[in-house]
């Protein structure tokens, strides 16, 4: 349920209206809007009676809230999110370039990339230490070595880090990291989802390989459930017939998301594709559909990486990706 109070309402009405449906048991989230303040209701409204609280004189209206996610819902947060990490800030207006490689490898390869892709427009720099992969005999990352290397890779550059955590046992290894991604495969971890929404970090959630937008919203409403409010969600394709492609992109979930929810949404066309000459065009595409950013994995020598080289451009082709990008958002807006 949510309330909509009206514009002039003080402070103490507030509180004494919040305080109210406290009592009756609920968790009451505030969102103080420019023009208004939406009181969003958690937990069992069934009892709350709403011609009582329309009859009040500070309440414009109020509704019930039919879907199952609330904090992360548009109606509970008419505004934007902006997700800030470390002073780079992610929706509402700013937009994001994630790039590096699919998992750190050595210390010259992260350093070397990180330096490269800044110089053509980066603002964050992804690298998976920790890598799921489909076969337990293929590289599975440096682990606390990679994170470590991430970090002398942003004192280089003064990008902030994006790296994947699959276990909360691991949390203590990133206390340094500043955005934790949940992977597409772990989407539906409610322990770890639980676990990272106690920590006060920006979250990077991937979209499960087939989840629908339904579950991709209840999952970071796990997150935020546990207090986190700062989650950036990211489309990277989901399972399909396709046979050329690693994924389907699913573009049409961005304009979707950003009706239904506040979070920020970004869009991974590497894992999408799988095609490192999709990448380009998809991320284009996705810049036109108005997503808050874009992730996309380059590597020094695709051919030699350890993992996802197929996907994976190289700085030159990354400069003018971000090259198209930036017109096609100046062309759209
Ligand atoms: C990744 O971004 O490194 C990754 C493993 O992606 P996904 O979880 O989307 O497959
Ligand atoms: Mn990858």
């Amino acid at each position: 349920m949510i309330i909509v109070l009206k514009p002039d309402t003080k402070q103490e009405q507030k509180d004494k209206l919040i305080g109210w449906l406290k009592e009756l048991g609920l968790g009451v989230h505030v969102s103080d809007g420019q023009f208004k303040t939406v009181l969003g209701l958690i937990g069992d409204t069934s009892e709350v009676d709403i011609d009582l609280i329309s009859s009040l004189a500070i309440v414009d209206s109020v509704k019930r809230v039919s879907e199952r996610f609330k904090c992360c819902n548009r109606k509970f947060h008419p505004d934007d999110t902006v997700v800030d990490v470390g002073g780079v800030k992610i929706g509402g207006g700013n937009f994001c370039m994630i790039a590096g490689p699919c998992s750190v490898e050595s210390e010259e390869q992260i350093i070397g990339i990180a330096k490269a892709v800044k110089a053509a427009g980066a603002t964050l720099l992804r690298g998976g230490a920790f890598k799921p992969r489909t076969s337990p005999y293929d590289f599975q990352g440096l682990h606390a070595t990679g994170i470590e290397l991430l970090k002398i890779a942003r004192a280089e550059t003064g990008l902030p880090i994006v790296t994947e955590i699959m276990s909360a046992s691991d949390l203590d290894l990133f206390a340094d990291v500043d955005v934790l991604q949940i992977g597409a495969r772990n989407m539906q971890n409610f322990d770890l989802l639980r676990e990272v929404g106690k920590t006060n970090k920006p979250i990077l959630l991937k979209r499960g390989l087939s989840a629908t937008l339904n579950e991709f919203l209840m999952s970071a409403e796990y997150i935020m459930a546990g207090g986190n409010e700062q989650v950036i969600l990211c489309e990277r394709g989901i399972r399909t017939y396709t046979d050329y492609l690693r994924n389907t992109l699913d573009l049409s979930a961005v304009p979707m998301l950003h009706e239904l929810t506040h979070l920020p949404v970004i869009v991974d066309p590497s894992h999408a594709t799988g095609v490192a000459r999709m990448v380009r065009p998809m991320a284009a595409a996705a810049a036109a559909c108005g997503a808050d950013g874009i992730m996309i994995e380059v590597h020094n020598d695709p051919m030699h990486a350890l993992c996802d080289g197929a996907q994976s451009i190289t700085p030159d082709e990354y400069r003018e990706v971000a090259k198209i990008v930036s017109k096609v958002r100046e062309a759209v807006k």
